[in-house]
């Protein structure tokens, strides 16, 4: 039996924890937040102290009933206590008090958080009744009320009086909030003056999210609108990662503890057997409107007109015309009824492309409206691109860059650097990423963790991390080579969408980070190989991700690493104060 995978022994207290795929070790709260408990503040384990007072209990009672029943057969005066008999009524009474106070208490705060929620419930009950219902005899809707005040003290960052004034004014509605950047061109002093308002508006301390050390003006009109501030995530670097010959250090933005160095050791068992290499597959952005007509038969002649080869040319000319760098490469149909949704994929250089591939399909809709003048265009998007929402059409035609990467590990390195061995891992990837997944139902999942990989370097890197959903799609393959001595690890993932110019890539840091990869902004020797390689130092990263995880589990070492990494031996209370 392989004792090493055996799974951990859950702890005594009701409140267990709970190993996540991805990495976390949380605490588990199965219903209702956990109250804390008298019994909390005991400094032994808690099994202990039950045992050694419930002894205590019983054994002084029978030692005391035995005492009663001789005095009253040696008609001894029962109130003539021996010194023993008053060591055992005080240990009759501290034990008593103890386990009145440990069960007592749970039993009363059971009862008392049972009203609590109860009350809970019929609040949100009557809540959602008044929302669904609209019953006019109802009690009418309460406005919308601040939250109390905080009794944090609220810090001003206004550095004037005049910023004073404006304050006033966006808190009495003559200044909209939105239209401080306009009006005062000045994106820093803007996002100072309605972090002030917020703060006075909600009576809520807003001290720790930084306003200082950040270009304000680099956000306007592209990346976010109405800041008040930049929230900081720390970047950790793994690698290097040696792929296709040549080495990256992989940055990754994340706040889970693990995951970097767990990157980090995965590339060292890729980096000394010799390197991964990688291929990409495809590449084309996709966008799909819906349009609408009067009959299934009418939608049908537009799906025949588009699908016709003779008819591309002409298409993607006027598709084309939407930028330098978009290529339309074809257009897949799909009916319901009389709606027609028309896939479009196209590559878009350097670019993510959803601006772009929107812009062709916007000019290719104009176009048809001319033979087709009853085709009704419902919406640019009609879902069947599929972006930010998991969908089996992207996992099967891919979206963005599909690239498969692959690495050989040696069985000493799976033993040194791993600690584990080829055949528990090539059992686990079984029974794990591919008959678990299947269990489960999954779409695109059949990895150990892609998406902790992709969302921290998709954050370092300025990606968009809603596309997080497509791009981690990924089945890992495990599989043992040489009669079972070396191990082959592959990734395949069909729908990664980055790009290295336009969106969040062009501001400070993450373009810094784009800078160490060497894909920073658009390639002007060849459009499109920029953004090609940081998809295929995703898919590097995720397999090294892959399989340090993987040898994690097999070895067993999953909830050490994590309570090492996770649970810093630090007293929060002491940093707080
Ligand atoms: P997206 O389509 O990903 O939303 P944007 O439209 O924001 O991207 O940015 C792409 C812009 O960058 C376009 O205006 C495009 O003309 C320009 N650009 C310059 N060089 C390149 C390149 N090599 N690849 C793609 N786009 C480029």
């Amino acid at each position: 039996m392989d004792i090493s995978r055996r799974a951990p022994k859950p702890p005594q207290r009701p409140l267990t924890t709970t190993m996540h795929d991805s990495g976390t070790l949380r605490r588990q709260q199965p219903n209702k937040p956990s109250t804390p408990k008298a019994s909390d503040a005991l400094p032994l384990p808690l099994y202990l102290t039950n045992a050694v007072f419930f002894t205590l209990f019983f054994s002084v009672a029978y030692y005391l009933l035995h005492r009663w029943r001789d005095k009253i057969r040696n008609s001894t005066p029962l109130h003539l206590v021996t010194l023993p008999e008053i060591a055992a009524i005080v240990s009759l009474i501290a034990s008593f008090i103890y386990l009145l106070g440990f069960f007592g208490i749970d039993f009363v705060q059971s009862f008392i958080s049972r009203a609590s929620h109860d009350a809970w419930d019929l609040d949100n009950h009557h809540n959602f009744l008044i929302e669904d219902e609209r019953d006019p005899r109802r009690t009418p809707p309460q406005q919308p009320q601040p939250a109390p005040p905080h009794p944090e003290p609220l810090i001003s960052t206004l550095s004037s009086e005049e910023d004073e004034e404006i304050v006033k004014s966006v808190l009495v509605g003559k200044i909209a909030s939105h239209s401080l950047e306009s009006q005062l061109g000045d994106c820093k002093r803007a996002a100072s003056i309605r972090r002030e308002a917020l703060q006075r508006i909600t009576g809520r301390s807003v001290q720790g999210l930084p306003l200082e050390g950040f270009d304000y003006a680099s956000i306007l009109g592209q990346c976010c609108e109405m800041p008040i501030g930049y929230v900081q995530i720390p970047v950790g670097i793994a690698g290097p990662l040696l792929l296709d010959g040549f080495e990256y250090s992989v940055p990754m933005a994340t706040t889970e503890g693990c995951l970097v160095a767990s990157t980090n050791r995965g590339c060292k068992a890729i980096h000394v057997s010799g390197g991964a290499t990688s291929t990409l597959l495809r590449d084309g952005m996709t966008r799909a409107p819906v349009v609408r007509f009067a009959s299934a038969k009418r939608a049908s002649e537009l799906k025949f007109f588009v699908e016709d080869p003779v008819n591309f040319d002409a298409l993607s000319v006027v598709f084309n015309r939407s930028s330098r760098f978009a290529r339309l490469q074809s257009i897949h149909c799909s009916l319901a009824g009389k709606n027609l949704y028309m896939r479009f994929t196209c590559s878009t250089g350097d670019a993510m492309g959803m601006n772009m591939v929107s812009k062709g399909v916007q000019n290719v809709l104009d176009f048809l409206q001319t033979d087709f003048p009853d085709m009704d265009v419902i919406g640019i998007s009609g879902n069947f691109c599929s972006d930010k929402k998991p969908a089996a059409v992207n996992w099967i035609e891919g979206r963005g860059k599909s690239v498969v990467c692959e690495a050989i590990i040696k069985e000493e390195v799976v033993k040194k650097v791993l600690k584990t061995n080829v055949a528990a891992l090539v059992e686990l990837n079984m029974l794990k990423n591919l008959a678990g997944s299947a269990v489960a139902g999954a779409l695109g999942g059949f990895n150990a963790h892609a998406s902790n990989i992709v969302s921290a370097i998709f954050i370092a890197t300025g990606q968009d991390p809603a596309q997080n959903i497509e791009s981690s799609h990924c089945i890992t393959m495990i599989e043992a080579l040489n009669d079972g001595k070396d191990l082959h690890v592959s990734v395949t993932m069909p729908s990664i969408e980055v790009g290295t110019i336009g969106g969040g890539t062009q501001l400070a840091s993450q373009s810094a980070c784009l800078n160490l990869l060497g894909v920073k902004g658009a390639s002007k020797e060849s459009p499109g190989s920029n953004s090609r390689l940081l998809a295929t130092i995703v898919a590097g990263a995720v397999l090294a991700g892959e399989l340090s995880l993987m040898s994690a589990i097999a070895a067993g070492q999953l909830v050490r690493s994590h309570m090492k990494y996770n649970r810093s031996s630090r007293d929060m209370t002491k940093i707080s104060s």
